[in-house]
């Protein structure tokens, strides 16, 4: 994957504080995980608890950021709104931009207190996504390498972003409506991945790429994240959807770059 030079985002809000987040891939160290399973467990959960009142980040100043993984988050972000605004125009529509908040710890975000145990979200009351990079170093621990891995999370955020905007977040509590919902979110950033491949923008994308997208999904699905953990696997208890089923949502948007495949 290569990084062109271009525009910045001016949606990403950094409140990491304190001299960036270091390297993505380099060990940032000191996070122990006491539920290596919420992640991306509870990517949309935290919005079901009912919205804090904390402001929105609209009256926060975006920035562009000076070291490494701060570049490549904002270089990803970009891509996604070049090729959301790209397919909302051809529909005629106009695609509303996220947010995209980078954090340390803890943070106050319109769905309640952003934690970074909670692995990255979405939050739909003030549509931002939420990002803590030490993530990215337990994510590269769960098997999934590479650059792309880290790209792959950030574009099914952003793919929850859209189903917020198509009106299509289920707030429903149920495992199985959740499941849908995360592999939806899965097959739109397929789409993104596909198109994402054009000669205009940001990224430059290879194969490799895709491979390093396909191993993050299966590295993410419950079955692969309760079996690591130790855990009988429940199907019952998926709220993600299977290490195949998120592979196979994920590579049906890739393969057809057309999000209606995502929508039947
Ligand atoms: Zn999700």
């Amino acid at each position: 994957m290569l990084i062109r030079p271009g525009r910045s985002s001016g949606n990403l809000i950094d409140r990491r504080g304190g001299g960036g987040g270091g390297k993505i891939g380099l060990g940032l160290g000191g996070l122990v995980l006491l539920l290596i399973g919420a992640f991306f467990g509870l990517d949309l959960r935290p919005l079901l608890g009912g919205g804090g009142a904390a402001p929105p980040p609209a009256n926060e100043q975006a920035v562009e950021p000076d070291d490494e993984a701060g570049q490549f988050v904002d270089a990803v972000l970009v891509e996604t709104e070049n090729v959301w605004g790209e397919l909302y125009r051809e529909s005629g529509e106009t695609y509303r931009e996220p947010n995209v908040v980078l954090y340390s710890g803890l943070t106050q975000t319109g769905c309640g207190t952003g934690q970074a145990q909670m692995g990255p979200f979405y939050c739909p009351n003030d549509q931002s996504v939420y990002l803590d990079l030490s993530f990215f170093n337990q994510l590269q621990r769960m098997g999934a390498q590479g650059e792309f891995a880290v790209a792959y999370v950030i574009a099914h955020e952003v793919a929850h972003h859209v189903q917020n905007l198509e009106g299509l977040l289920s707030r429903s509590r149920s495992n199985a409506m959740s499941v849908q919902t995360e592999l939806q979110a899965d097959c739109l950033a397929g789409i993104w991945a596909h198109h994402a491949r054009g000669e205009e923008g940001r990224l430059v994308l290879n194969d490799a790429d895709i491979e390093s997208g396909i191993s993050a999904a299966a590295a993410v699905g419950d079955d692969a994240i309760q079996q690591r953990s130790g855990q009988a696997v429940r199907p019952e208890s998926f709220t993600h959807g299977s290490s195949r089923q998120r592979v196979d949502a994920f590579l049906s948007g890739y393969q057809s770059g057309d999000y209606r495949v995502c929508f039947s």
